[in-house]
C-alpha cells in the first residue's frame, strides 16, 4: 500500500464550455451523432490527460455524461419510463435526451437538486418493469482510459443505497423488490470490472451524510455484502461527501476496502467521529481534504493540520488525499481568469488548481511537510493578502452584521394590526391579482442590453429603453386588469448578478461557469469582501413605473439568502455573518425604496429552501440565521408598507413555521404542481398572512383556461381564507412569450372575477 492522491470526478464542461456547445450544436441539428461522439471522446480524454498530467494517482472514469451521472446509471439499467417506448438494449442517445428534456409525445422526467448543491439530476422513475443492464459504462469507461491514454482508472458509480433513495414511483413496501432487481446488476457491473483486472472502484454514497434512519444501515449492509461477494477481488471505496457520515460506528465496519469521508464539510464532526471511533485498520481512508465546493485557494498549513489530527488514527500508507467532492461543482480553471484584482485573483483555486494542492499535500505526506515548505508559505501569502485586503476589513460593516439586535428583526407592529392599516392604504378586492415579477426578456431586450454592454449603446439610450419597456407593460398591465402591478425587470439578467454588480464585495468572473443541469451552466459571482450597500439599486425603475399609473407597483428585490446561496462565498466568515452584511445592505435598499413612495415591496426568496442541511439536527440553526436575515432586510419599514416574499416550488408540511417566521404581509409560493400537498399541509397547520397560490404554471408555453384556474382557486379556499389569498402566476414570466403571458394572465384575471362574484352572491344570500 502507498499514499495516494486522488480524484472524485472532474469538471465536464470544458474550460470554454466545449461540452456545452456540442450538446447544443447537436441539439440544433447542427452536427450529426458522429461528430457528437468524437467531440465528446476528445473532451473526455483531455480531461483525463489532464489529471494525469497533474499527478493524481486514483483517476476517475465514469464520471463524464451526456448530460448527467443520475440519468446514465437509471439508462444503464433500463430504467426508462414506459411513454419513452424503450424496448431493450443499449438506451438510443435519443430517447437519453427525450428522458432528459421531453420530446413531442412524451414529458420530460422530473429534475431536482442534488444534495444540497445548485447541481441538478434527472430523477429516475421506478415504474416496477424488468430491469437489465443495458451495457456496462464504467467498463467502457475504464477501457477507453486504458487504451487511449494508458490510465489504470477508478470507475465511478452512483451507489445502490443513494441511486434508490433518489429514484422516485415506488412506495416503502416496494424496496425490497427494487433492490431484488437492483443488486444483481451492480453486482454484475462489479464482476465484469473485476474479471478486465480493475482494482478499485469508487461508489458514490453521498446519501450517507443526511438523515437516515438507523434500520436502513441493515439494508445497506446486506447490500455491500452482497456486492462484495460478488466481485471479491474487486476493492470498493465508498464515498461519502457534503457532510460527516450519519452512522459513522456502521458505516465503518461495512465490507468495503475503502471509505472517503468529507473533511471539509461537517469537518469537526467527521473529526470527533474519528477521534472516538478510531478506523478500521484493513481499510484505506480517503481524506476530502480540499474543498470541492467553493473557490478558496487551501491555506496548506491548515490543511496539514487536520492531516497531522487524522495520522494518529490511520497511518500513511492508508491515507487517499482528495477533494471533499467531485470537482463538478466548481469552475475548470483560475488561470483565464485575466481581470480580477490580483490579491483576489491569487486566493483562488479551481478545479485544476484544487488538483494541485491534492498532489502537493500527498507530497508532504510522502516526505515530510519540509518537502512542500516553499508551496505552503506561498499559499498562506495568497491567503493572508486576502485577508488584509481593505475589501475584507471594512469593520463598521462587519461590526453592524455581528451585532444585530432584536430590535431591528422586528415590524413595529404584529401582523393582524400591520394588515388593518395595510387595507386602509391599498383598498385591494377580495382576491388580488398580481405577478411575481418580471414579463419577457424577449430578444429586444437582451440585444439592447448587449449593445450597451458592448458599448454600442449610451446608458442614457439603454436607459430609455428599459423605461419604454416599462411604460408598455405598465399598460398591457391597466389593459389586462391586474390589481398590483410590477416593474417588469427588463434591466436584470440574473436576479443575483443584477444586485452583486452594484453592491461592494462582490466579483465577477469572466469564464467561471459550472454546470447548473443538462447543457445549462451558470456563472455565480464571488462574494469575497465586506457587502457594501453603495447607491440605490432598483429605486430608479420602481419609481418610474409607479409614476405611470395609480395602481400600486410592487419594488422588486433578491433576499439575502438566496444571494448567499446562488454565490461563491468566502469562508472566513461564517454563512450567518455574510447574510446579514447582505441583508443589512438590502435593508437601505427597502429603505430607499420606501421613501420614494414604494409602498409595497417583494423580497424573493426562492433559494431559502434549497440551502437545507443534509442532516436535520441542523436545520434549526440554519432556519434561525437565515429567517432573521430575510427580517432584517424588511421589518424598518412603516406598519403600512406591504412586504412580499416569493419563493419557488417548496415542499411546505415542514417548512411552514419558517415561512409564517419570515412575517412577510403577503408570499407567493408555487404551487400549480403540487395542489394536493399544499390543502394537506394547510389543512394541518394555520398560516394567517396573504398568501397567493401560483394558479398557472409559467415553465410550460401552454395558456391555461379560465376553468383550469378556477378550479385551483377553488381548492385552495378549502384550506385558506379568502381574505389573504391572492391571485398569481407560480413565479417570473421572464422565460415566456409576450403573446403567452398577455392571454394567461387576461384568463387569470377573469378567473379571479368568476370567484369573487361567487363570493358576493354567496354573502348577499
Ligand atoms: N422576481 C423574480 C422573477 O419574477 C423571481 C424569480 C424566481 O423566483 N426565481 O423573475
Ligand atoms: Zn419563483
Amino acid at each position: 500500500m502507498s499514499i495516494v492522491s486522488s480524484n472524485l470526478g472532474y469538471p465536464r464542461i470544458g474550460e470554454n464550455r466545449e461540452w456545452k456547445k456540442a450538446l447544443e450544436s447537436f441539439w440544433a441539428g447542427k452536427v450529426s451523432e458522429q461528430q457528437l461522439l468524437e467531440e465528446m471522446e476528445s473532451i473526455r480524454l483531455t480531461h483525463l490527460k489532464k489529471q494525469k498530467d497533474k499527478g493524481i494517482d486514483q483517476i476517475p472514469v465514469g464520471d463524464f455524461t451526456f448530460y448527467d451521472q443520475v440519468l446514465d446509471t437509471a439508462a444503464m439499467f433500463g430504467m426508462v419510463p414506459e411513454r419513452f417506448t424503450y424496448t431493450s438494449g443499449p438506451v438510443p442517445l435519443a430517447t437519453y435526451f427525450a428522458m432528459a428534456r421531453g420530446n413531442d409525445t412524451a414529458v420530460a422526467c422530473e429534475m431536482t437538486k442534488w444534495f444540497n448543491t445548485n447541481y441538478h439530476y434527472i430523477v429516475p422513475e421506478y415504474e416496477g418493469k424488468k430491469l437489465a443492464l443495458t451495457e456496462n459504462k464504467p467498463l467502457a469507461a475504464y477501457r477507453e482510459a486504458k487504451e487511449k491514454l494508458n490510465i489504470n482508472g477508478k470507475p465511478v458509480l452512483i451507489g445502490p443505497y443513494t441511486f434508490l433513495k433518489l429514484s422516485k414511483g415506488y412506495h416503502k413496501t416496494d424496496i425490497p423488490a427494487f433492490l431484488l432487481q437492483l443488486i444483481p446488476l451492480y453486482a454484475q457491473v462489479l464482476q465484469e470490472l473485476e474479471q478486465e483486472g480493475v482494482e478499485w472502484v469508487q461508489m458514490d454514497e453521498p446519501i450517507l451524510a443526511s438523515s437516515i434512519a438507523k434500520e436502513e444501515m441493515k439494508t445497506i449492509t446486506e447490500i455491500y455484502k452482497q456486492l462484495n461477494k460478488a466481485a471479491p477481488a474487486l476493492n470498493i471505496t465508498l464515498q461519502v461527501y457534503f457532510d460527516s457520515i450519519e452512522w459513522y460506528e456502521e458505516v465503518i465496519q461495512l465490507p468495503v476496502q475503502g471509505i472517503g469521508m468529507d473533511f471539509v464539510h461537517g469537518q469537526d464532526r467527521t473529526i470527533e467521529l474519528l477521534q472516538s471511533n478510531g478506523f478500521p485498520a484493513d481499510k484505506i481512508l480517503g481524506v476530502g481534504i480540499i474543498d470541492g465546493r467553493n473557490i478558496w485557494r487551501a491555506d496548506l498549513q491548515k490543511k496539514w493540520e487536520i492531516i497531522e489530527t487524522i495520522l494518529p488514527h490511520v497511518p500513511a500508507e492508508r491515507i487517499w488525499l482528495q477533494p471533499s467532492c467531485s470537482l463538478l461543482h466548481v469552475p475548470v480553471t483560475a488561470a483565464v481568469e485575466t481581470s480580477l484584482d490580483p490579491t483576489l485573483h491569487a486566493a483562488l483555486a479551481f478545479a485544476d488548481e484544487k488538483l494541485a494542492e491534492v498532489t502537493t499535500l500527498t507530497k508532504a505526506l510522502r516526505n515530510g511537510k519540509t518537502a512542500i515548505a516553499d508551496f505552503i508559505q506561498e499559499s498562506q501569502h495568497a491567503c493572508l493578502q486576502l485577508a488584509h485586503s481593505s475589501a475584507r476589513n471594512k469593520t463598521s460593516i462587519q461590526e453592524a452584521a455581528r451585532t444585530v439586535n432584536e430590535q431591528q428583526t422586528k415590524r413595529p407592529l404584529p401582523f393582524n394590526e400591520r394588515r388593518e392599516q395595510q387595507r386602509a392604504i391599498f383598498d385591494l378586492p377580495l382576491l388580488p391579482t398580481t405577478t411575481i415579477g418580471s414579463f419577457p426578456q424577449t430578444t429586444e431586450v437582451r440585444q439592447a442590453r448587449q449593445k450597451w454592454r458592448k458599448g454600442e449603446w449610451s446608458a442614457e439610450k439603454y436607459e430609455d429603453f428599459i423605461q419604454q419597456q416599462i411604460k408598455e407593460w405598465i399598460a398591457l398591465q391597466e389593459q389586462i386588469g391586474l390589481d398590483v402591478f410590477v416593474h417588469g425587470e427588463f434591466e436584470r439578467t440574473d436576479m443575483v448578478e443584477f444586485f452583486g454588480e452594484k453592491m461592494g464585495g462582490f466579483a465577477f468572473t469572466q469564464k467561471a461557469w459550472v454546470q447548473s443541469y443538462g447543457s445549462r451552466c451558470v456563472k455565480p459571482p464571488i462574494i469575497y469582501g465586506d457587502v457594501e450597500f453603495l447607491q440605490p439599486i432598483t429605486v430608479k425603475e420602481s419609481v418610474y413605473a409607479q409614476s405611470l399609473t395609480d395602481k400600486p407597483v410592487k419594488g422588486m428585490l433578491t433576499g439575502p439568502v438566496t444571494i448567499l446561496n446562488w454565490s461563491f462565498v468566502r469562508d472566513d466568515l461564517s454563512k450567518e455573518e455574510v447574510t446579514n452584511q447582505i441583508a443589512l445592505a438590502l435593508r437601505k435598499e427597502v429603505e430607499a425604496l420606501e421613501s420614494a413612495g414604494i409602498r409595497m415591496i417583494q423580497v424573493d426568496e426562492p433559494a431559502l429552501r434549497e440551502g437545507l442541511p443534509l442532516k436535520k439536527t441542523d436545520w434549526d440553526h440554519y432556519l434561525n440565521w437565515a429567517v432573521k436575515a430575510f427580517r432584517i432586510a424588511t421589518s424598518s419599514v412603516q406598519n403600512g408598507t406591504q412586504i412580499h416574499t416569493h419563493m419557488c416550488y417548496c415542499e411546505f408540511h415542514d417548512f411552514i413555521d419558517a415561512i409564517s417566521a419570515l412575517d412577510a404581509d403577503v408570499i407567493s409560493i408555487e404551487t400549480s404542481r403540487s395542489h394536493g400537498e399544499l390543502v394537506s399541509s394547510f389543512n394541518d397547520q394555520a398560516y394567517d398572512k396573504g398568501i397567493g397560490l401560483g394558479v398557472y404554471d409559467i415553465h410550460s408555453p401552454r395558456i391555461p383556461a379560465i376553468k383550469e384556474m378556477t378550479d385551483i382557486i377553488k381548492q385552495g379556499l378549502q384550506v385558506l381564507d379568502p381574505g389573504q389569498f391572492w391571485i398569481n402566476p407560480d413565479c417570473g414570466l421572464k422565460t415566456r412569450k409576450t403573446d403567452e403571458t398577455i392571454a394567461s394572465l387576461k384568463n387569470m384575471v377573469a378567473a379571479a372575477k368568476v370567484i369573487r362574484e361567487q363570493y358576493s352572491i354567496l354573502q348577499e344570500n
